[in-house]
């Protein structure tokens, strides 16, 4: 009997509905049932995949609470991400806020908690190690128990808000992949968005920027940061990276920034008008911050004999390299 394909959500937005509904179709198609009290697994992550696998086509997720197999009587709890719980304090605030007489807020925390996440939902299935099949037959292995299956909360319209089930598409770890080496040679978001999208996954601008291969020096951080104002301000840049290659294997060890190029587009009109056949000065200043960096100034006049700032450079060092990449 054949059935008709999956679909996601009529609200699902449009572009996500073509990977949310592929996901969803290259399930085992059992997956998509209601679990059930008594489903027999081989191991805890196939169990975990087909609750997940569930979960993903009806809105919600799932999270692995409990369990281990080394316990004497193993048994795995798994709720809804929306349980009581769920809310992830770091900073080990205080549950609720405190006040004293004067109604003096003296709990770290501020603000009731309003996150999404907390919503109480009962939602309840587990995963016994027990003795399966006919009494005394002593074959073991773990059942599913469903304790409730009732939900606090509407369904997502689309599954893909959920870190959890994200993570589990085809194409993320490629994509996260290639985020990181774009993003470890300084590339910017809107320049790294385009390969993304034709990588069929976009990330945001922030989830981007978080991602990192290793955690960067300081003096890094601090290029890396320029690089995210520059962008954020509507500024043009370009940078010169140079490669440390191991001698032995070829291999690049380290790409170190050399120099960043910048100009607000503003600037670049200038340019173009009065610069381009006529003058342009360049000089360097040191010693402008505690990073040592030469400071590259571009200057050009103006038809009112007023100079302006073409555009500026941060370089390593006032080489010849530094003056050529600026042409
Ligand atoms: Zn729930």
């Amino acid at each position: 009997m054949a059935t008709a394909p999956w679909t996601a959500h009529p609200h699902c937005p449009a572009h996500l509905r073509g990977e949310v509904e592929a996901h969803v179709r290259a399930l085992p198609p059992a997956f998509l049932n209601e679990p059930l009290s008594g489903e027999v697994f081989d191991n805890v992550e196939l169990c975990k995949e087909r609750l997940q696998g569930f979960a993903f086509a009806q809105g919600f997720a799932i999270t692995q609470q409990s369990g281990s197999m080394k316990q004497a009587r193993p048994r795995f709890d798994f709720q809804c991400i929306y349980h009581e719980n769920s809310t992830r304090n770091y900073r080990k605030l205080e549950k609720h806020v405190e006040r004293d007489e004067e109604d003096k807020i003296t709990s770290r925390r501020k603000q009731e908690a309003t996150t999404i996440n907390a919503r109480n939902c009962p939602y309840l299935i587990y995963l016994a190690f027990k003795q399966i099949g006919k009494r005394g037959s002593r074959e073991f292995g773990l059942v599913l128990g469903v304790k409730d299956s009732s939900y606090s909360h509407s369904m997502a319209v689309n599954p893909l808000v959920y870190a959890e089930h994200k993570k589990a598409l085809s194409g993320y770890q490629m994509t996260l992949d290639l985020g990181k080496s774009l993003r470890s040679a300084y590339i910017s978001y809107s320049a790294a968005r385009r390969v993304l999208e034709q990588a069929g996954f976009p990330l945001d601008c922030k989830g981007y920027y978080n991602l990192r291969y290793r955690a960067l020096s300081a003096e890094k951080d601090e290029f890396a940061g320029l690089v995210v104002a520059l962008e954020d301000a509507g500024f043009v840049f370009e940078c010169r990276m140079e490669e440390e290659i191991d001698q032995q294997s070829g291999e690049v060890v380290d790409t170190q920034l050399q120099q960043i190029w910048f100009a607000h587009p503003d600037q670049i009109r200038y340019a173009q008008r009065f610069i381009t056949g006529w003058t342009l000065f360049v000089d360097s200043t040191f010693n402008t911050n505690a990073r040592n960096l030469v400071l590259l100034v571009m200057a050009g006049i103006t038809n009112y004999n007023r100079t302006f700032v073409a555009a500026l450079s941060f370089a390593r060092s006032e080489s010849k390299m530094s003056f050529d990449f600026i042409f």
